[in-house]
């Protein structure tokens, strides 16, 4: 199955580095640039799949790529608008955007609506986001991550989790055994559009905790490294 090509156009570099970070850990491969001009010069070259489009751009603004594209291409255009306000101009101007976020967005949404105009799009996804295969099931003791349908069992009862939980989870999986600094769970499991300290892993380590530790006032699967932080015991 061929790899959907992602492309980004989008100035805010901290914006840029989370989408493609994102994106990729989803399946895709990305490719972006940072102002008007550059970006709908690659977009023609590359041609990518699916176009994630911010409308404030250096060079020409995002409308202008838009109405450009729509002439002979007919790529799913995801728009990134900074003001609610643009979005009438979005839907009033009938630019041919296919969908649109109002930042600051989180990246789950993101990732969602990008899987959702590929699909309508008639393009297959990535496995992680479509194929139903052994390797989408991560297990840990009695603790099963089915990737495909986001949705987590102990045993054979359903963990209904919140979606940071989910992603919490999932990070701790990937990094089984190893000592994570709660600044680095932030960076990785938040990312750029986190809006609490690191006292936010604490929460949801916790509430996690309630859900997965046989007793969780003495927990022993995600244990608390003194003084810095968190390590996933399986
Ligand atoms: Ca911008």
């Amino acid at each position: 199955m061929a790899i959907a090509t992602i492309a980004i156009i989008e100035d805010e570099e901290s914006l840029v580095e989370a989408l493609e970070y994102n994106l990729q850990r989803a399946g895709y491969r990305t490719i972006a640039a940072r102002d008007g001009y550059a970006g709908l010069e690659m977009v023609r070259r590359e041609r990518p799949d699916l176009l994630i489009l911010d409308l404030m751009l250096p060079g020409i603004d995002g409308l202008e790529i838009c109405r450009q594209l729509r002439k002979d291409m007919h790529l799913p255009i995801l728009i990134l608008t900074a003001r609610d306000e643009e979005v009438d101009k979005i839907l009033g101007l009938e630019l041919g955007a296919d969908d649109y976020l109002t930042k600051p967005f989180s990246m789950r949404e993101l990732i969602a609506r990008v899987h959702a105009l590929l699909r309508r799009a008639g393009l297959s996804l990535p496995a992680s986001a479509a194929g139903a295969g052994p390797a989408q099931i991560l297990q840990s003791g009695d603790l099963t991550i089915d990737l495909t349908r986001q949705e987590v069992r102990r045993g054979d009862t359903p963990l209904p989790l919140k979606p940071k939980e989910y992603d919490l989870l999932l990070y701790f999986f990937r990094h089984k055994g190893q000592a994570l600094s709660r600044e680095q769970i932030l960076e990785q499991v938040w990312g750029w559009d986190y809006v609490g300290g690191s006292r936010t892993v604490d929460v949801h380590v916790r509430w996690l905790r309630r859900k997965i530790e046989p007793d969780p006032s003495h927990p022993t699967r995600i244990v608390t490294l003194r003084g810095t932080g968190y390590r996933f015991e399986g």
